[in-house]
């Protein structure tokens, strides 16, 4: 088989919010930053900031 395999289009990278668990689909805006990218939105990250055991 060929690697040509352009059926997919949509092979984008996605992993799950650490505070709320639901997948994230990579955006263009993380692009430069996706690793950094740990939440699925603000209030995930606010969320995520008020847990003292994370210090
Ligand atoms: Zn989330």
């Amino acid at each position: 088989m060929p690697s040509d395999f352009k059926g997919n289009k949509a092979h984008l990278p996605s992993k799950p919010c650490t505070v709320c668990g639901r997948p994230m689909s990579w955006r263009k805006a993380w692009a430069k930053n996706w690793d950094e990218v740990k939440v699925c939105s603000e209030a995930c990250r606010r969320q995520k900031k008020s847990r003292p055991s994370d210090a």
